[in-house]
């Protein structure tokens, strides 16, 4: 019994201890009072005078020697000098690149779940979805007119490129210069606004939104604008927002994709003749590929490797990635023919160039920023990755889901609308999750963007987030859909979806890569509190100032460390009861509370991967990968919470937010046991099963019951469903795919009363339904129902005849043009033969 109570003594004190961060002196007082305790009988039921044994005396003795590394001198013989010299051996080597991708972005609500105590009011303090009026009005005017004039048939099968009069609307209503400043001749407008205008363009036409997209991402515009010199701007920027210039961005090449650092591209700082003028400037040889709006790029983009041999520059010989524009007419510069990207309509392909001679001031940004040009691409990534794809994913869920559940109540099967069996009901069920996961997480993103951020932790997680929750929504609404999803034409309006989600997972790093690379390795050293700085301070070659911040650091770590697994303990024995929740939590306190633990959890975990895996943190993707998992959960699902709040918490929204919360904290749970479950270290594995699942696992997925509640909601017309699809493209015009299931799904609610007496007529035998009968005019014969019932119930058959229908072709027009020309699988740049491999 003492011993209990003695074990009992020590994990509460160490509890309250590690949780409060406790100095080496605090603890040691600590547990000397627990060890007085014991020796004075208090846990025996009598006191008496302390009783000091062999072992109490040694136990004296290591309580002296905890307490003394509160004295900074002891403790930096005794621990932090051998650390220093450990740490530098495993601690990952960061590369040149490496290093301008962590400087690039910065850190925010990312660094709140890896601190394992998440502060609240920072993510509250976000903005909610602001617009300016001007902005507001482009959404519902030109761009909601650009949706309309939409023909994706036209796009993507019958011309197979972009109609003249999208390109001449898009630019005449300046649609290409939505990120360039008005000073400079562009609309100027938030990223919150350029999220909302691309997701509603991309729920309307993933190939249209393309072509909007890459000017006002990555690419010469941002790039101009940014780190342009004053003639550049002056010149170019006006002339890009008007579409007088179209850009593309050349990185990739047929060497150097996920790599692109590693390209093989490269110029010689030499001199040259430009204009009749003998100028400093570089010879340039390079072979790009899969480059979008290259085939009508004016402006070429072009990321390459300088070298100085002849140090005309500087000393530097190998000076680094730079970025340089290029006219698309320039001598010696090759525009070449089209890919075909999953069959899109939208202009890709190669461009390359030998010994060709540009100025030197074409460098963007003059002569001071060659080499710089990596540095430049990871500070526009570190935001632009939180707004092209998240936006045109997110409206593509939302897009998914408004389409899938008017179909879904249109479309009957044994004598039920589909949307009733409860197992279409499940993916029905996902797609509200995705589109209101997607939409909450994009709107709190784009904001943070909008207010300055670069968070390249949260953008990249956004990205392969968003995009994999798409994909899967895309099968989704194809699976609901059955054959009318398979057959493409006109009348098909989620092939294009289909077709394209690659895309999106591919580019601006691929999924997989961002997922098991850039997220989590990236994230724990940008986001970790102490990580970084014990990283820079064991690479910093003054080695006392080194010490000295290593020795903050570190002990800064240490008390982290402890904290964190005290914390989690305490949090997981007590079920997340005591976990911190913010003010006026309204009703969402259990969530709040289990978001905490869960941070806590996550960041226990994360630091001791790191602490376990050190440099080895790149190659086991498999658990970093999880990682990413367990963190992007924690955001999302905090997303969500902020989104409910900002909506003004409507309550009918109670429910998916639930839904959402308890599958995000489900697939979190899961990711991080498979975390444990695979963790190198059988001592830290171990540790780790005990402290996060004390009692086994916490969280279920949502219950079937709330699944069933929120289909409801959103394939019931109204309010909710609304809310859930804000801000795509929705028609209601009866002679437009998505417009007919529109306005038939109002009528297949109106008629469901009559319908339902129909088919109790049906079943009955009262009425007989099979082609060449009218059974509507028969059961309004026998009374079944009535005659304005029966008109209604006309209209509604001749509608679904429509919605149900599927388009078919001739086999001739079924033809497609690129049969008539021989393939060729090359480029024929830079030696390659005709053939050679590129894809
Ligand atoms: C339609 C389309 C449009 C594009 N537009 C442009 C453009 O405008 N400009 C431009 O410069 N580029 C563009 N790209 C190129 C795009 O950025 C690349 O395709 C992308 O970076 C991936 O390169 P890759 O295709 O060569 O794949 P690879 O690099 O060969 O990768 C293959 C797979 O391996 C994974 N992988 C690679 N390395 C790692 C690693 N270290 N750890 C884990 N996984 C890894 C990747 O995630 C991927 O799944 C476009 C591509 C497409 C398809």
């Amino acid at each position: 019994m003492a011993l209990i109570l003695l074990l009992i003594a020590l994990v509460a004190v160490s509890l309250a201890l590690g949780m409060w961060r406790a100095s080496p002196w605090q603890w040691a007082v600590g547990l000397g009072i627990v060890t007085l305790a014991w020796q004075c009988g208090f846990f025996h039921g009598h006191a008496h005078w302390p009783h000091v044994g062999f072992f109490g005396f040694l136990t004296w003795l290591a309580l002296a020697a905890l307490g003394s590394l509160s004295v900074a001198e002891v403790r930096r013989r005794a621990v932090v000098q051998p650390a220093f010299k450990m740490v530098r051996g495993i601690l990952p080597k960061v590369s040149d690149t490496e290093q301008q991708a962590l400087d690039a972005g910065t850190v925010g609500f990312d660094a709140e779940i890896f601190s394992g105590t998440p502060d609240w009011t920072k993510l509250r303090a976000i903005p909610p979805i602001v617009l300016t009026p001007e902005e507001r009005a482009f959404l519902d005017g030109p761009t909601e007119e650009l949706c309309r004039m939409i023909d994706h048939w036209q796009i993507r099968h019958s011309e197979r490129r972009m109609p003249k009069e999208i390109w001449d609307f898009v630019k005449a209503h300046g649609f290409l210069g939505m990120l360039i400043s008005k000073e400079h001749g562009g609309l100027g407008f938030s990223a919150q606004a350029q999220s909302l205008i691309l997701g509603k363009i991309a729920s309307r036409s993933p190939d249209v939104v393309t072509i909007v997209m890459v000017p006002n991402s990555l690419g010469p515009g941002e790039l101009i604008e940014k780190y342009g010199t004053d003639e550049q701007k002056h010149h170019f920027l006006p002339r890009l927002a008007q579409g007088l210039e179209v850009p593309c961005f050349s990185l990739t090449g047929p060497t150097s994709g996920s790599d692109a650092a590693t390209m093989r591209d490269i110029g010689y700082v030499t001199k040259g003749e430009h204009e009749g003028r003998e100028v400093v400037g570089i010879r340039l040889s390079w072979d790009k590929r899969y480059i979008t709006l290259g085939p009508e790029a004016t402006l070429v983009g072009l990321a390459f490797r300088l070298f100085d041999p002849d140090k005309i520059l500087g000393d530097k010989e190998d000076i680094g990635i730079t970025v340089a524009l290029i006219p698309a007419n320039h001598p010696g510069v090759n525009i070449g023919r089209r890919h075909l990207p999953s069959g899109a309509a939208f202009p890709n392909g190669p461009n390359w160039g030998t010994d060709v001679f540009i100025p030197i001031d074409w460098v963007i940004g003059g002569e001071k920023m060659v080499g710089q040009g990596w540095r430049m691409l990871m500070e526009c990534l570190a935001a632009g990755r939180a707004i092209s794809l998240p936006s045109s994913a997110t409206a593509g869920a939302k897009a998914m889901l408004r389409v899938s559940t008017a179909y879904a109540r249109i479309r009957r099967q044994f004598g039920l609308p589909v949307a009733r069996m409860e197992g279409v009901e499940e993916p029905l069920a996902r797609l509200v999750e995705a589109a209101y996961v997607n939409e909450a997480a994009r709107a709190v993103t784009a904001s943070m963007v909008s207010r300055g951020e670069r968070p390249s932790v949260i953008s990249a997680l956004m990205k392969y987030q968003t995009t994999e929750r798409l994909r899967r929504a895309v099968n989704d609404a194809f699976d609901i859909h059955g054959g009318r999803a398979i057959c493409d034409g006109p009348s098909n309006y989620l092939q294009a979806a289909y077709q394209l989600v690659p895309v999106g997972i591919t580019v601006e790093g691929a999924n997989i890569l961002t997922r098991t690379l850039i997220t989590f390795a990236q994230g724990a050293l940008r986001s970790h509190p102490y990580l970084y700085k014990e990283v820079q301070a064991v690479q910093d070659p003054d080695s006392k100032k080194g010490l000295d911040a290593f020795d903050e650091a570190f002990c800064g770590h240490i008390a982290f460390s402890i904290a964190n697994a005290t914390g989690a303990f305490f949090h997981n024995l007590t079920l997340g009861l005591f976990a911190e929740v913010p003010e006026r939590a309204q009703g969402l306190e259990p969530i709040y509370r289990q978001l905490s633990r869960a941070s806590r959890n996550f960041a226990l975990v994360a630091d001791l991967t790191v602490a376990t895996l050190g440099g080895g943190l790149k190659v086991k993707q498999k658990l970093t990968g999880r990682l990413a998992d367990a963190l992007s959960e924690i955001y999302l699902v905090s997303c969500v919470l902020k989104r409910f709040e900002d909506d003004g918490r409507p309550e009918a929204d109670r429910a998916i937010v639930a839904f959402s919360a308890a599958n995000g904290l489900h697939r979190f749970e899961e990711a991080l046991r498979g975390t444990i479950e695979n963790f190198p270290n059988p001592v830290a594995r171990v540790l780790l099963r005990v402290l996060v699942f004390p009692f086994g696992r916490h969280y279920y997925p949502a219950p079937d019951e709330l699944g069933s509640k929120i289909v409801r909601l959103a394939t019931t017309p109204g309010e909710v469903r609304d809310r859930l699809t804000r801000d795509i493209y929705i028609s209601n015009d009866p002679d437009d795919a998505t417009g007919l299931l529109e306005v038939t799904l109002a009528k297949v609610v109106a008629a469901e009363e009559a319908e339902k007496k129909i088919e109790r007529a049906i079943r009955s035998g009262i009425v007989r339904r099979y082609h060449g009968i009218d059974w509507i005019a028969a059961a309004a014969d026998a009374g079944t129902i009535t005659e304005s019932e029966a008109l209604l119930l006309k209209e509604v058959e001749a509608l679904t005849a429509r919605v149900i229908a599927v388009d078919h072709f001739a086999t001739e027009e079924l033809m497609p043009n690129y049969r008539k020309v021989a393939p060729n699988l090359g480029h024929n740049s830079r030696g390659l033969a005709a053939g050679a491999n590129q894809s």
